[in-house]
């Protein structure tokens, strides 16, 4: 299932050395080598999908009950304030790495981490219809 040449693939096989604080079946959970802040971890699918869209079924309704799990467990020894989790698809949405993976971020009062994006504005009726040409498809 895994991929040559994918860095995570490689972490999972134990090829690139990293530092692990959760691993089951399905998922390893490791810090992140450029942490936006203390504590900062990846969740890695041992099964190597591109993105959320490509998950498979199992996989996907796993991720996010070992997410909240460690999340609760990562807010109670790092003692942390708040914790973002985070997951991008496509280049255009920052993503570095192609291959499945969520990002745990601690978040402290007064860290440098910066997740914002400034205020849009609809005009009349584009929600409504955005919202509907994508209803129609379920
Ligand atoms: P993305 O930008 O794809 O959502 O996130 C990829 C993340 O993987 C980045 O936060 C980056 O610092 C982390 N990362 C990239 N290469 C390595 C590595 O070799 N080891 C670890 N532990 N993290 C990595
Ligand atoms: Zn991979």
């Amino acid at each position: 299932m895994e991929q040559n040449n994918c860095i995570f693939c490689k972490i999972i096989k134990g090829e690139i050395p990293s530092s692990t604080l959760y691993e089951d079946e399905d998922f390893k959970i490791i810090m992140d080598i450029a942490p936006a802040s203390r504590g900062h971890a990846v969740m890695l699918s041992k099964k190597h999908f591109e993105n959320l869209m490509e998950l498979d079924e199992e996989t996907a309704s796993k991720a996010l009950l070992v997410a909240k799990k460690v999340a609760k467990v990562m807010m109670e020894e790092l003692k942390c304030d708040g914790l973002n989790i985070l997951q991008n698809n496509g280049e255009a949405a920052g993503q570095t790495v192609f291959h499945y993976h969520i990002h745990l971020i601690p978040r402290y009062h007064k860290d440098q981490v910066n997740i914002n994006w400034p205020a849009g504005k609809y005009e009349n009726g584009e929600a409504a219809g955005i919202a509907a040409q994508i209803a129609a498809r379920f």
